[in-house]
């Protein structure tokens, strides 16, 4: 997996999305207005509902005693030995989350739709996940002291700078940038979940954040479609960035009454 091209990806994705745009206003001078519309009509449909799904999730996080009952799962679950990979993991994730959550909170102050603020807010949820589980086993918090768009981990660093420099460019950017970052998550908490991590507790934590982070992708997603773009996955594969697009919004199976 090579991290670090993903400026040159942008690049092409760009290139790609410009093209798209002119081959799509061809069509339209040719395609009747009718099936168009109606056309439209699906796509705002679409991004609507899945808006509204999101916005239902976040529902869930904004009660009180929340971080308590969180804890209070996990503690509840087997403290099992940690090992070294299980260990670099969380602090890696519990940075990885901030990522998300502070790219997408400039980009909702940069661009206001709700999408963004929405997420981000999940993502707070996710990060504060992983701390519970850092708290567990008596780990440092890597991120004690965060501030936004800072990161000890400085391929975290690296990636923050290049995704903040494509989301400043254009709304059509940030979108993309939107499903950058969820498609790199996935991939992360699957290669965790496959390799670094055996303990029930992380196990379940991760397997809660990756359901968001699919989630989040099905809302990154409609955003493209509703704009005529197009993402081509690179961190996990087309096939199964495609699956996870076409299949339905994920709920359930959280703890605390909360949906992931
Ligand atoms: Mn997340
Ligand atoms: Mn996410």
């Amino acid at each position: 997996m090579k991290k670090f091209e993903l400026l040159r990806h942008f690049a092409l994705i760009s290139f790609a999305v410009g093209f798209l745009f002119v081959l799509s206003s061809c069509e339209k001078s040719i395609t009747n207005s009718t099936s168009d519309e109606q056309d439209d009509v699906e796509k705002y449909d679409y991004v609507s509902s899945v808006d509204q799904q999101m916005a239902a999730s976040l529902d869930s996080i904004n009660v009180p005693g929340l971080p308590v009952c969180i804890a209070t799962y996990l503690d509840s679950l087997p403290t099992e030995e940690i090992s070294e990979s299980e260990l670099s993991t969380l602090r890696f994730v519990r940075e990885e989350e901030f990522l998300a959550h502070d790219v997408y909170v400039a980009l909702y102050e940069k661009y206001t739709i709700p999408v963004f603020n929405n997420i981000s807010k999940s993502e707070t949820f996710h990060t504060s996940m992983i701390l519970a589980l850092l708290q567990k086993y008596g780990i440092e918090d890597p991120a004690a002291n965060h501030q936004s768009g800072v990161f000890v981990d400085p391929e975290l660093q690296e990636y923050y700078d290049q995704l903040m420099a494509l989301g400043n460019t254009s709304l059509n950017d940030a979108i993309i940038v939107g499903a950058t970052i969820e498609d790199l998550d996935i991939a992360d908490l699957v290669s965790h979940l496959e390799e670094d991590v055996d303990n029930e507790d992380i196990s379940f934590v991760l397997t809660q954040l990756s359901k968001g982070s699919r989630n989040h992708l099905r809302a990154f997603n409609a955003h493209l479609t509703f704009r005529n773009l197009t993402y081509n996955a690179q961190f996990i594969s087309q096939e199964y960035y495609d699956e996870i697009v076409q299949s339905d919004w994920e709920v359930g199976g959280g703890i605390c009454g909360v949906c992931p």
